[in-house]
């Protein structure tokens, strides 16, 4: 059984890894096998699959995280205005072909095309590029007569059916959240997820829509912006700051974007979500030849490497764990290039997107930076903190520590959505008295959870007292006694 070099190492990994399920993932000595090789969370891809079966996904990946013991998160990803050919079976376009969409969604003819949101296509006009199957195929748009727009085919191929339409030219003004955005939506609430990831985000205004809609649905959890579209690159600060997190799409974007300016928007997203605190994941065909082979290309190896130095949180795979031949050691593979990766950042200096830090105003973050400094100077294993919500430990790994942090949380929501971000070991409060040492008490349960042995030197720090009122900010330096105990240091 191949085993999380998080476990095995001297320091664990801090790159977390997303997994896409699908059926390479769905039994549950599978789900227990991508676990324990390093799958932080799992992506459950709304645009493929039934309700049920999605539902039914999340379960028995939460049954495989209670055996293997891991606070792992679940990322319901919604299509977004991802436009998608309905189509009944594959069908030859030869170039000079012409091609009929339809706009209402209900086709004159039994050849034309119907779309997904055919309502999408009032906004095309003539001479715009078309892209269908991630630019495979490319037509180039004629005239709207009607409800019908005619297409010329400049590229052909074989289209199969529920393939991807992509617009580079035309800007978009469809609704952020469809009509299937809600219905994904009333399913993830029910399946009960950690994270909503919305696809083809255009502007930062989605985030209040997306929220609402979650909370509509009864659905309270962080949301994370795909960036895909040119709009969205250009308007990257705002939306990293509406948002929870940000992911660089790169499966869309180097289909709306020339591929060329794939590798320097990624290193710009990631440097906004950087300075800004919140999370970014580095998605698509990251191991993609695993998904027929054992070893990855160099060049993927390389890829998953310099997101890291880019300075990402995580990094996601696609079809190599959702349809691939071999999943768990597409996830092996991945978490042995973190950890290899990681030592050279900390060894180097470099990397990990370091240099992208602005500091803000205020206390907390010079006080998170002091804090990574001393564990650095006196050698501590740890960086505890107790936390409600995570915050605190988010502000520590911004500054890319060399020592494990360990959020202490009293909710499994707050524990799972922590699973995102780079660095972070989640570890589960135990209750304590109100107006207890909490301080010591996160070290027991860092102790009980295995995060931290007898002997070991750790930094605590927390808003303190974390219940809430007048809260100060308090950084205590102690040693792990041999039952967990909070004890004095030592000089
Ligand atoms: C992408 O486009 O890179 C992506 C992650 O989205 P999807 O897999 O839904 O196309």
């Amino acid at each position: 059984m191949p085993t999380d070099p998080r476990e095995t190492a001297h320091m664990p990994r801090q790159t977390k890894i997303v997994a896409t399920l699908g059926p390479a993932t769905a039994s549950p000595e599978r789900l227990d096998a991508v676990l324990r090789a390093g799958v932080d969370v799992a992506r459950v891809n709304f645009s493929h699959g039934t309700a049920d079966e999605h539902v039914a996904s999340v379960a028995r990946f939460r049954e495989a995280s209670a055996r293997v013991g891991k606070f792992a998160g679940v990322m319901a990803d919604l299509p977004g205005p991802k436009l998608r050919v309905r189509l009944g079976a594959a069908r030859e376009l030869r170039p000079g072909d012409t091609v009929t969409f339809s706009l209402s969604g209900d086709p004159h003819h039994a050849d034309d095309l119907v779309l997904t949101e055919p309502e999408v296509l009032c906004d095309v006009r003539g001479g715009q590029r078309m892209l269908l199957d991630d630019g495979r195929l490319q037509l180039e748009a004629n005239a709207v007569t009607g409800t019908q727009l005619k297409a010329t085919v400049v590229v052909g191929g074989l289209l199969k059916p529920n393939k991807g339409l992509n617009l580079p030219d035309t800007p978009l003004t469809i609704a952020a959240l469809t009509p299937r955005d809600l219905e994904a939506i009333a399913v993830a609430a029910r399946a009960g997820v950690d994270w909503v990831a919305l696809s083809f985000v255009r502007g930062p205004e989605a985030a209040a829509d997306v929220r609402a809609a979650c909370a509509a649905a009864g659905l309270s959890v962080p949301v994370l912006a795909k960036v895909e579209r040119p709009e969205a690159v250009a308007r990257a600060r705002e939306i990293v700051a509406a948002f929870d997190a940000i992911m660089v799409a790169r499966g869309d974007l180097g289909v709306e974007m020339p591929l060329e300016r794939v590798p320097t928007v990624q290193k710009a997203l990631i440097a906004e979500a950087r300075a800004a605190g919140k999370p970014v994941v580095t998605a698509t065909d990251m191991l993609d030849s695993m998904r027929t082979n054992p070893r990855p290309t160099r060049a993927e190896a390389s890829d998953v490497a310099n997101a890291i130095f880019d300075g990402t949180d995580a990094v996601m795979l696609s079809g190599e764990t959702a349809v691939g031949e071999y999943p768990v050691e597409a996830v092996t593979c991945m978490a042995r290039i973190a950890v290899e990766a990681e030592a050279h950042a900390h060894e180097s200096g470099a990397g990990h997107g370091a240099g992208y830090f602005r500091p803000e105003a205020g206390i907390d973050d010079p006080l998170t930076l002091c804090v990574c400094q001393l564990a650095r100077e006196i050698g501590a294993r740890a960086i505890i903190s107790p936390t409600l919500s995570g915050r605190t430990a988010r502000l520590i790994v911004r500054h890319r520590p060399n020592a494990r942090v360990v959020a202490v949380a009293p909710t499994d929501a707050a524990l799972r959505a922590l699973a995102l971000v780079w660095g972070i070991v989640s570890v589960r409060m135990s209750p304590t008295a109100f107006g207890g040492d909490r301080l010591a008490a996160a070290v027991r349960d860092s102790f009980r959870a295995g995060v931290v042995a007898p002997g070991d030197l750790v930094v605590l720090v927390a808003g303190y007292p974390i219940e809430g009122g007048p809260h100060y900010p308090t950084v205590r330096v102690v040693r792990v006694g041999p039952h967990g105990e909070a004890l004095e240091p030592g000089r």
